[in-house]
């Protein structure tokens, strides 16, 4: 059951995201829809959409549209466009989402027995 919330949430903020630009008012509701799947199952959000919505007025929020990221050294401050909230995040090195290649390289050396 957890598995499938937890994609929900994934599906729900990738529709905001996609949404967001013809129908932000969809988004929103998205984004309310994935807050209470996160709450039903006490889920914690995908870190990945951590920043994506606001604190304040549970909106989605589109960096460089209804949102304002910086950059400081050690964390990422987000202002909500729409309610003024400003949240900061510590900022995480370089997310390791790079998905190393696994190689399969098996030499299998079969010894010469002579
Ligand atoms: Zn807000």
């Amino acid at each position: 059951m957890i598995k499938i919330a937890d994609e929900r949430l994934e599906i729900l903020f990738k529709m905001a995201e996609d949404e967001f630009s013809l129908h932000p008012q969809r988004s929103h509701r998205y984004v309310e829809m994935a807050r209470s799947i996160a709450q039903k199952y006490n889920l914690k959000m995908p870190s990945y959409w951590r920043g994506r919505y606001c604190k304040g007025c549970k909106r989605f929020l589109k960096h460089g549209l209804n949102s304002k990221v910086r950059l400081n050294h050690s964390a990422v401050t987000i202002e909500c466009l729409e309610c003024g909230e400003v949240s900061t995040m510590p900022y995480l090195k370089e997310q390791k989402t790079k998905r190393r290649k696994r190689i399969e390289s098996r030499t299998f050396q079969e010894g010469n027995y002579e």
